[in-house]
């Protein structure tokens, strides 16, 4: 039911967003890839997804800290595939400093790509959507959206934040039959941690190895990291008829973090 759908992936250059691309392109999805790094890696990623999965797969680089970008990405998704007709809001970054030493642009940068792109995103696809009576939103928030942690202050605000925002787009967009869920992961080993493992070590002077198992997955009963495929999945379960009745909820993939 969902090929020739077209799924914009924000963030999906690298780690989830990369994953959640495939498993939709898997399921027959044109894709629209965004996010930053190397434009020859960018492209061999979107020549792979397309012929691996006979779809078509465009690139945006679009800056989801710049509205205008945001609104120019859509309104070339709606040139070339007719609109969006699944959004992944996914693009995000972190941040880890004491709230007194917290510098303000990081401030200001994690809010506008973690939690504001999320608003103008979905603004922009809305009338397409609505016109269609079908859409699925779905936004990559985190545990932290949940519970919060120390030193990351304006990562946990912009989460949180998240969730309020998916279940205001719920409740107004039932009558349209397009649903807005949240997916909260736990830890996922992607380029986003490998830099708070880095950043540990340094700090405690202690091996990769027990950073993992004594810093980071401390919080995570189940003791392994979320896998990219098994949040994929669960995208495209989200998209199935089988959900059109799930929305507006707070999904942890948390390995029990949150169930304390
Ligand atoms: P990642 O660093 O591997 O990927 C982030 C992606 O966002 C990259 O493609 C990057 O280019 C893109 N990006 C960053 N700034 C951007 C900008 N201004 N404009 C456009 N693209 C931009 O990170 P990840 O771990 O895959 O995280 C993806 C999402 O999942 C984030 O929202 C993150 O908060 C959330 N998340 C991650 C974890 C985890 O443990 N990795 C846990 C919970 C939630």
């Amino acid at each position: 039911m969902l090929k020739n759908k077209c799924a914009l992936v924000t963030g999906s250059t690298s780690g989830i967003g990369l994953g959640i691309a495939k498993s939709l392109a898997a399921q027959g999805c044109n894709i629209i890839l965004n996010g930053f790094g190397d434009t020859k890696q960018i492209e061999e990623i979107r020549e792979n997804l397309s012929k691996e999965f006979s779809i078509r797969a465009h690139y945006n680089g679009a800056d989801m800290s710049k509205p205008e970008q945001i609104r120019q990405m859509i309104h070339e998704a709606e040139e070339i595939f007719g609109g969006v007709d699944i959004l992944v809001n996914n693009a995000g970054i972190q941040f880890v400093s004491a709230i007194d030493q917290f510098p303000e642009e990081k401030w200001d940068s994690i809010l506008a790509i973690n939690l504001s792109s999320n608003f103008h995103t979905t603004k922009a696809v809305l009338p397409k959507m609505k016109k269609k009576n079908w859409g699925r939103i779905i936004n990559l928030a985190s545990v932290h959206g949940m519970v919060a942690s120390p030193f990351k202050s304006a990562y946990v605000a912009a989460k949180h934040g998240v969730l309020g925002l998916t279940k205001a787009t719920a409740l107004e967009l039932v009558e349209f039959n397009i649903t807005c869920n949240a997916i909260c992961p736990g830890y996922v080993l992607t380029p986003l941690v490998e830099g708070q493992i880095d950043q540990q070590a340094k700090a405690h002077n202690l091996p990769r190895e027990k950073v993992i198992s004594d810093v980071i997955l401390a919080s995570q009963p189940k003791k392994s990291f979320v896998e990219v495929e098994q949040l994929g999945a669960l995208t495209v379960f989200l998209c199935s008829d089988s959900a059109s009745s799930l929305t507006g909820a707070t999904l942890p993939v948390d390995g029990a973090w949150t169930a304390r």
